[in-house]
């Protein structure tokens, strides 16, 4: 299978589904992690915290655009490797993004045409005025690229069409896992990510300039992924909503459920601890 990946920022990459890309990579799936913009403005802690400092890193304080750009981008390239991420395609537009670009959508068009994804993994769109303005914008870019990527004609433009199978919407902050909570909006869809996730936090760990390794890295997936798994019934998830309802030929059940134990899933999902299984070097 070929999974792409399409976000606004080099950390989100990692952030909300680092884990399934380990676990697909492991499968022998292509991997191809599409990043809209550089991300110099996003969480620039290292730069903004060593100027406050009286006895300041100059070589910190004096980074330049180009500098800041390319340190990220290698945060992002040992992070991928850590995860299994083939390629890396950087857009290098400028994080300060809030509306939908015509130029942007040509390019994550060509960018599926090129790669032919049986899958896409991106943010689940939110409010753009309101909050994650850019990574909204991301999923509405790659929306609009599926229909585009969809229309390629040879006879017009050289390439034929590519219809993706199915896109899987992450990050939607709704603690629920039944389909009459919280007027029908859920996550439908969690990834037991348990057996992968000391990849996940070396790979946060990489992102060192924006303050994403260390005990922060721990943090934020035992709060984040440890709430989802705990809706999952395992230590340790992440969640999707499917983009496209799915066709079966009979109703599934799928191996999950038929293992869990409601009585007993409670002990063995909170044996798992993050800090001391995996501490800061
Ligand atoms: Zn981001």
């Amino acid at each position: 299978m070929r999974v792409m990946t399409v976000y606004a920022h080099p950390a989100d990459t990692i952030t909300n589904c680092g884990g399934t890309l380990a676990l697909h990579a492991d499968a022998g799936d292509e991997i191809v992690a599409v990043i809209l913009t550089h991300g110099g403005r996003i969480h620039p802690n290292v730069y903004a915290e060593e100027a406050r400092k009286e006895d300041a890193d100059s070589s910190l304080v004096a980074a330049d655009r180009a500098e800041i750009i390319e340190n990220k981008k290698g945060e992002l390239r040992r992070a991928a490797e850590i995860i299994g991420i083939g390629t890396i395609e950087f857009l290098d537009h400028d994080d300060a993004i809030s509306v939908v670009r015509e130029d942007m959508v040509d390019q994550v068009a060509e960018l599926i045409a090129k790669h032919r994804p049986d899958v896409i993994i991106a943010d689940y769109p939110q409010n753009p005025a309101v909050t994650n303005s850019a990574h909204t914008i991301a999923t509405m870019t790659l929306i609009a690229a599926l229909d585009r990527a969809a229309q390629f004609l040879k006879n017009l433009d050289g390439k034929e069409e590519v219809n993706v199978k199915q896109v899987f919407l992450g990050g939607l902050p709704v603690l629920t896992n039944d389909a009459l909570s919280t007027y029908g909006v859920r996550n439908d869809l969690l990834i037991d990510i348990t057996s992968v996730v000391g990849r996940k936090i070396a790979a946060m760990d990489c992102f060192a300039s924006q303050g994403y390794g260390g005990p922060f890295a721990r943090k934020l997936i035992e709060a984040s992924n440890g709430e989802f798994g705990r809706w999952a019934g395992v230590a340790l998830a992440e969640p999707y909503v499917r983009f496209r309802s799915e066709t079966r030929s009979l109703l599934p059940v799928t191996d999950y459920a038929e293992a869990a134990d409601p009585l007993t899933r409670h002990v063995s999902y909170s044996q798992f601890d993050v800090r001391r299984a995996f501490p800061v070097a």
